[in-house]
């Protein structure tokens, strides 16, 4: 009985497991597919300041699936990750990206917008050309290397870190600036950090969530702020969702934000229309 009980367990294991290996190879053809159709775009999520006014963007990824609908990047990206499909994701962020700093520049935006940014994901970043492709495409477009910023976790260069170190100082040389995105949820150092060629940290979600009610997440984001400070970095909170959230902020000595109290991603159109 036992035995009968454990091979059933096997096999229903082996069922899920090979579930999901299908769902893999579906999806990675899909991706392929949705390259090929053109069926991703970008949305642009605005960043504020504590005067409301808008200093730039942040570009995620949409995939308008022709059944699906909208699927969220956190679903398909590490599925991507694990080809160089990721590589060509990369591209087309870029490009787009690019392409649409330009349209944005010729529109009367607020003077206090400065930048989009756009998020790389750690292959991207340990690819020989990734450099040359950025100054590439940012030349191409004509626009100011300074309207564009990318986005790296903490953890995107712990395998590669001299090269990496060596790519952003090139790049931020160029005038491209970099963010460190989900600042804090990492295994990073300090001593690390304080290599990181950054300009910004961005605050990640999960301290940011009910941070009035929290006392160990007001001292973990006031300590962020701090080194951000003593590294001359600039400090930005995601995930900001409520106005109490944003009032502790300020408290603490953040005055950038991003998050849905603010607005949700909208489309690029949307972004083009908006005035405050
Ligand atoms: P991320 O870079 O940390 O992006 C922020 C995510 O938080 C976005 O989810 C955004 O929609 C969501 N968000 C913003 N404000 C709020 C809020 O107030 N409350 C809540 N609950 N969520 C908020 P999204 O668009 O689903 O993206 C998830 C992740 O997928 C991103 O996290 C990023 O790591 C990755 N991703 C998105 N676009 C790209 C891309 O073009 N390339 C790469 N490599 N990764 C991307
Ligand atoms: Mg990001
Ligand atoms: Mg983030
Ligand atoms: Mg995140």
């Amino acid at each position: 009985e036992a035995f009968k009980k454990a091979k059933d367990k096997a096999l229903a294991y082996k069922l899920v497991m090979s579930e999901q290996l299908n769902q893999h190879i579906r999806y990675t053809k899909e991706i392929k597919q949705a390259l090929i159709n053109n069926d991703f775009e970008l949305h642009y999520q605005p960043q504020f300041d504590h005067l409301y006014n808008m200093i730039g963007a942040e570009a995620l990824l949409r995939w308008n699936h022709p059944t699906r609908g909208y699927e969220s990047p956190a679903v398909y990206i590490p599925i991507a990750e694990e080809s160089d499909l990721i590589i060509e994701i990369g591209n087309y962020v870029l490009e787009q990206a690019c392409r649409d700093i330009k349209r944005l520049r010729q529109t009367e935006l607020p003077t206090s917008f400065q930048q989009v940014s756009i998020n790389i994901s750690a292959k991207q970043l340990v690819k020989r050309d990734f450099v040359t492709n950025v100054i590439s495409t940012v030349s191409k477009y004509q626009i100011p290397p300074s309207s564009l910023k990318i986005e790296i976790t903490e953890s995107i260069m712990i395998g590669n870190l001299e090269q990496s170190i060596t790519g952003l100082n090139t790049l931020l040389k160029f005038g491209v600036a970099c963010a460190i995105d989900d600042f804090g949820t990492g295994y990073s150092s300090l001593a690390y950090l304080k290599r990181l060629p950054a300009n910004l940290l961005k605050i990640d979600r999960s301290f940011v969530t009910d941070i009035h009610l929290d006392q160990s997440n007001k001292a973990i984001i006031s300590m962020i702020i701090q080194l951000a400070k003593s590294l001359s970095m600039e400090v930005i909170a995601e995930g900001v969702e409520t106005e109490k959230e944003v009032n502790c902020l300020i408290e603490l000595g953040c005055y950038k934000f991003q998050g849905y109290y603010f607005s949700r991603p909208i489309t690029f159109d949307k972004l083009l229309e908006y005035k405050h």
